[in-house]
């Protein structure tokens, strides 16, 4: 079962919905919108869930109510969440705090489904706990599945402004509104596959001889442990072994010194032979190119 969740940012940005802005001119869809882009991203760490936008994703239309919930009804959607921010007088005032809507009535589903994003929600902005509310909001009572819609702060807040100015609160509310629907309907994460390791064992270094006639008469240095794989078949060649440079930088190992991968700077020997390329695939070739 893939759960189908629809939502969407209220309103529209640059103007194009009257009102809905701060004192200082800043639009709501803004604040919505980086929630909402935020609520998105969260979902893909999720299996089994996709979503449907149902406003104009940038903001320069504002698409209808009628037009949100029938696209919702319509693709059958099994959860439907609404961003909004709130204003109380459009001016400046200490008004406070996070709220989370149901519709008008007892909706046991959507209610379930507003606390678990709610109390998540009131986290994430750090601001009062003003509760789940019911209303009789269009999106709320025309949508045919568990709708909510949240209320992150007040635009017209100096307090909740502080909060809503910041693009890493705004992110923590879709992070954390995505945790709460994910906790409704027992969403599980995606498992992340990491690449298969190959052990890499480290060269020992050795001691340094005493007399230049116990040195060593070759050698090969590396640059990290991923050009070892390529080191290695040419230390079987040669029967030298495989240094780190960070270990024979700037003293004598070897009478002879083959460089795989990175520079002869710092490297002491009577001969330095370079086969590094530019990354270690050219590193191999160079190496490939030498054995051959
Ligand atoms: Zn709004």
């Amino acid at each position: 079962m893939v759960l189908k969740l629809a939502g969407c940012a209220g309103h529209a940005g640059f103007g194009v919905t009257a009102g809905k802005r701060s004192p200082a001119n800043e639009y709501e869809w803004d604040f919505n919108n980086k929630v909402i882009l935020a609520f998105e991203q969260a979902l893909k760490k999720y299996e089994d869930v996709v979503f449907l936008r149902t406003d104009d994703r940038t903001g320069r239309k504002d698409v209808s109510l009628d037009d949100r919930v029938d696209k919702a009804n319509r693709w059958g959607a099994d959860l439907y969440i609404s961003f909004h921010h709130n204003a109380y007088l459009a001016r400046w005032g200490t008004w406070t705090g996070t709220e989370t809507y149901t519709y008008l009535g007892s909706w046991p589903d959507a209610e379930r489904l507003a606390g678990y994003v709610h109390s998540r929600l009131v986290e994430a902005y750090g601001l009062k706990d003003r509760g789940l509310k019911k209303a009789d909001f269009q999106i709320l009572r025309e949508t045919k599945m568990p709708s909510i819609l949240l209320e992150g702060g007040y635009m017209d807040s100096t307090i909740d402004i502080k909060k809503l100015r910041d693009d890493k609160v705004l992110r923590a509310a879709g992070y954390a509104a995505a945790s709460g629907v994910a906790k409704y309907a027992g969403l599980k994460k995606k498992v992340t596959e990491k690449p298969p390791t190959k052990p890499v064992q480290k060269p020992k270094p050795e001691p340094k001889p005493k007399e230049e006639d116990d040195m060593l008469k070759k050698a090969i240095v590396i640059n990290g442990f991923a050009d070892f794989p390529v080191a290695e078949r040419l230390a079987l060649k040669l029967k030298a072994p495989v240094y780190l440079r960070s270990i024979v930088k700037g003293q004598k190992v070897a009478k002879e010194l083959y460089v795989v991968g990175g520079t002869k700077d710092g490297m002491v020997a009577d001969k330095v032979t370079l086969l590094s390329g530019a990354d270690r695939f050219e590193t191999a070739a160079a190496v490939g190119e030498f054995l051959k």
